[in-house]
Parts: structure tokens; C-alpha cells; sequence
């Protein structure tokens, strides 16, 4: 039997009085003993209720305001998002001809950087393949004839799909397709013509910032304001003109106006309040609020992003599994060890 507890917090906690709660499961964790049963019993800290609030901007932007919860797993989850989950994009290009006035390899790489969308069945499918398995082949065949008088605009839209395998049966809804239609690659003049064949793979941000699933991703712990004495005044018009982000408002008291805190959120840390002294004294107080955290991911439109969202937190249970798992293993043998 092993147990886990967080003795540190279990500490400061009896000495508070919190309330906590313990989970518990079994968990069979070596498989060479398949007929014992090991329990792992977990000890969370619940001194804030988690609250998840999710805010779509739009199709691939996204906030999630996250309460009670700290910032480091808020990191892990980003991280894991940039660098762990899995989207496909084109890795290497065959020229079989090209007449035009671009090189091979800027060709090449423009047609890296196109996001291309794959349905989360097939990409579970093709990502247990082999690593060279060219399984989707995406092919570009552009001719200008020469009597024609005019420049062609190629664009990701033209990027043809060319080889199926059976899992294509099996998935007919689920395409494969540029994400964007309007992305110009290239342009050619009558008499020149260029056929290539992409062959794409599935891979992770950590190999090449190409397979990212996300344009930018970033988390704000949010601003607090707080006036620590009540400021009233008959002219508060000036005060209002220190903070650029109109994070104050007036209230109006008779002859006399009271500043009040409207928009803390809106606090960019300029200091500007700080700086101003009332009687030489500073009675504005400005920090962050290490529980609340917006979390603000941008996708690529390979995925959505309350999609990529549950992919990064599956792989960091994933992860933290698997390292569990070894270390028991390790340290078993261990008299002194116990967790
Ligand atoms: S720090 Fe700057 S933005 Fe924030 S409340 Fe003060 S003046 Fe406004």
C-alpha cells in the first residue's frame, strides 16, 4: 500500500483548521504484481474552490479566466500547448519541376508554414504511424501556358489532397485541408509551371515551430487596485488624467467627488497612481491576484482552442502518471523509502 500525502500542507493546515479532502483509488502500479492491490492516497489542498470561466473571442481565440488555481500548472498546461500536442503539417517536398523565379527550397518552405487541419480521429491514427510513413501526400501541379497573358496567384486553396488510404473510408466527413484558403504562395508568369508533391507528418512545436498548434499563448494573473483611504476632493478631474487606462471613476458627493476603483482589470502597472503623493503619503496599492489567472490561447485554426485546451491537460495526466509510476518502481526496492 502506498500512500501520498502533502505533509507540509497538512502541517500548516492543522495548525489553521482548513478543511481538506482526501482522495482515494486503487491503482494497480507494478505490473509484475498484477494480484495486489496498491492504493495511492492524494491529499489536495482546497484552501479556493476551482472556477473555470471560458470566454470564446472568436473561432481559434479564446480566454479562460481560471480561479484557484496557481500559475505554475497554468505554465505547464501553455507549455504543453506550444511544445507537446500534435498537429500535421507539410515536412518534405518532392520538385519534380520548377520554372519559376523561386528557388526550391523558399518554395519548400512556405509550404511548411501553411496550417493544415486534420480531424482528431485521423490524426489519433496517422500519430502512432511510423515517423517516415508518407501517408498524406498533398500535391501542387500549376501550369501557366504560355499564350496565356497574365500572372497566376497561387494559393493554399490550390494544394490538392492526393493520396487516400483506408482510413479515409472509414472517416469520409473528416477532410484534410489548409486551414486558411487565401494564402498566397507563389506567383507565376505565362511559361513557367511548377509540380511538387508535400509529403506531410504528424509531430509536435518541440521538433519545429511549423507543428505548433498556437500562434500566441500567454497567462495574466489579474491586476488589483485598491485605495487604501478614501480620496474626496472638489477637483478629481486631474486624478482621472493620471491613469491612462481609465481604471478609476468619480462619484459625485454634493460639491465634493469621491474616486472609486471601476476597472482593475484594466491596470497595466504603469505606477503613474503610486507616484503622486496625498499629504506625502501613497494610499493607492496595486498587485496581482495569484489566484486569478487568464489564460489567452490564440490557435492556428489546426484545432480549436477549448480542443487543444483538454489535449494539453490528457498529455500533463498522461505525463505525470508515467513519472509516478517509475518512481515507485525505482524506489521500491528502497527499505527507508515511503511515500
Ligand atoms: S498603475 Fe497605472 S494603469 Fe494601474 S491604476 Fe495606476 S495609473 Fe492606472
Amino acid at each position: 500500500m502506498y500512500k501520498i500525502f502533502d505533509t507540509i500542507n497538512n502541517l500548516k493546515d492543522n495548525k489553521k483548521g482548513n478543511k481538506k479532502k482526501t482522495y482515494e483509488g486503487k491503482k494497480s502500479l507494478d505490473n509484475s504484481s498484477k494480484n495486489e492491490i496498491q492504493y495511492v492516497e492524494c491529499t489536495i489542498d482546497l484552501k479556493y474552490s476551482l472556477e473555470l470561466n471560458y470566454k470564446k473571442k472568436s473561432l481559434n481565440d479564446c480566454k479562460i479566466n481560471l480561479k484557484g488555481i496557481s500559475s505554475l500548472i497554468i505554465n505547464s498546461i501553455r507549455r504543453t500547448i506550444m511544445a507537446d500536442v500534435k498537429t500535421l503539417s507539410i515536412e518534405k517536398v518532392y520538385i519534380y519541376k520548377n520554372s519559376t523565379v523561386f528557388g526550391d527550397e523558399i518554395i519548400s518552405h512556405r509550404l511548411g508554414l501553411v496550417p493544415i487541419f486534420i480531424s482528431t480521429e485521423l490524426l489519433r491514427i496517422y500519430e502512432n504511424r511510423a515517423k517516415n510513413d508518407p501517408n498524406i501526400i498533398i500535391n501542387l501541379d500549376i501550369n501557366n501556358n504560355i499564350y496565356n497573358k497574365t500572372k497566376i496567384s497561387i494559393f493554399s486553396e490550390m494544394l490538392n489532397l492526393m493520396y487516400k488510404s483506408i482510413e479515409f473510408d472509414l472517416y469520409k466527413n473528416q477532410l484534410i485541408f489548409p486551414v486558411y484558403r487565401d494564402i498566397l504562395i507563389l506567383k507565376i508568369n505565362p511559361g513557367q509551371e511548377i509540380h511538387c508533391e508535400c509529403h506531410c507528418l504528424i509531430n509536435s512545436g518541440l521538433n519545429h515551430a511549423k507543428f505548433s498548434p498556437v500562434g500566441t499563448i500567454f497567462y495574466r494573473m489579474e491586476p488589483y487596485v485598491k485605495i487604501l483611504k478614501e480620496i474626496i476632493s472638489f477637483d478629481s478631474s486631474s486624478f482621472l488624467k493620471i491613469c491612462p487606462t481609465g481604471v478609476f471613476e468619480v462619484e459625485k458627493l454634493g460639491n465634493l467627488s469621491r474616486i472609486y476603483v471601476k476597472n482593475s482589470k484594466f491596470c497595466t502597472f504603469c505606477k503613474e497612481c503610486i507616484k503622486m503623493n496625498f499629504k506625502s503619503k501613497c494610499i493607492i496599492k496595486i498587485g496581482r491576484n495569484k489566484i486569478k489567472i487568464n489564460l489567452i490561447i490564440e490557435s492556428t485554426g489546426v484545432s480549436s482552442p477549448e480542443n487543444l485546451f483538454k489535449r494539453a491537460i490528457d498529455l500533463l495526466i498522461g505525463k505525470s502518471e508515467l513519472c509516478l509510476e517509475n518512481v515507485i518502481k525505482n524506489f521500491k526496492s528502497d527499505v527507508n523509502f515511503k511515500i
